[in-house]
């Protein structure tokens, strides 16, 4: 089920000005990846561009590849054809219909795909608070639950690589721990993750590497040991009582 991505001479612009220039990075299979960086660096552009999903439709050249295959112009609904699916920042649910109908609504492709199909009682499984509110509309729902639905409903269309646009942000500390935990807790299973977030504290608790965006630039990967140990890192992230 785990899935290799990999990204060369990626570059990502809205008009005249480019976004995002990657030379090269790897998500190995089976592992947590994090992209952090500061507001507007370009993390959202890049998890939403190797998913090929955005309204603003940016210029995207360069190659993406999917377990060796070039996936950069199929679309996404290709794109979650073969696995790939895309959690984008405060998206991904239908705020009219319940929680189980959110479920319910979606499935992993038909036939022999090798790939693990979450059930909605899975989904239950990892996130015991959506049984709780099963019959309540999505859009009653508070940001976090929320957030746990998207999760689940791209989990039910059986992916081997996700993208998670910060899947933390509205969530109590607590239920960010949760999260992440949870998010590991897939990765263990074999699902490959490349995960956005903000809260540098929390995605060392779970990441195996992590990759810091500066001006759309990866200006910084490796382990959480090598990261926390990083000048930039604790200057900007974690502060002097770190160093
Ligand atoms: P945040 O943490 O605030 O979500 P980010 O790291 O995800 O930020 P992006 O949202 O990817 O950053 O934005 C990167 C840059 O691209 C920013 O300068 C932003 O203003 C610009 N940008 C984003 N979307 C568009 C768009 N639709 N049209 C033009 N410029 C855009």
């Amino acid at each position: 089920m785990s899935s290799r991505l990999e990204i060369s001479d990626l570059r990502i612009a809205y008009g005249a000005s480019t976004v995002v220039m990657i030379e090269h990075l790897v998500v190995e299979p089976g592992t947590l990846a994090g992209v952090i960086g500061a507001n507007g660096a370009g993390k959202s552009t890049l998890v939403n561009g190797v998913a090929n999903w955005s309204r603003a439709e940016p210029r995207i050249a360069g190659t993406i590849r999917l377990d060796g295959e070039d996936i950069t112009s199929l679309s996404p609904e290709e794109h979650v054809r073969r696995g790939l699916q895309l959690v984008p920042e405060g998206r991904g649910v239908f705020m009219g219909l319940t929680v189980e109908e959110n479920l319910t609504a979606v499935a992993g492709p038909s036939g022999e795909t090798g790939r693990k199909a979450y059930a909605v009682d899975d989904v239950y499984e990892l996130f015991p608070r959506l049984r709780e509110r099963r019959s309540n509309f999505a859009g009653s729902l508070s940001g976090g639950e929320r957030q746990m639905l998207a999760v689940g409903r791209a989990l039910r269309m059986a992916p081997k690589f996700l993208l998670l646009d910060e899947p933390s942000i509205g969530l109590a500390p607590r239920l960010v721990v949760t999260m992440l935990q949870t998010i590991r807790t897939l990765v263990e299973g074999g699902l490959t993750v490349l995960l956005v977030e903000q809260n540098v504290n929390a995605a060392m608790e779970v990441t195996d590497v992590l990759h810091l965006l500066e001006r759309g630039r990866v200006v910084a990967s490796g382990t959480v040991a090598e990261m926390r140990n990083d000048p930039r890192i604790i200057e900007a992230y974690l502060g002097a009582s770190h160093g």
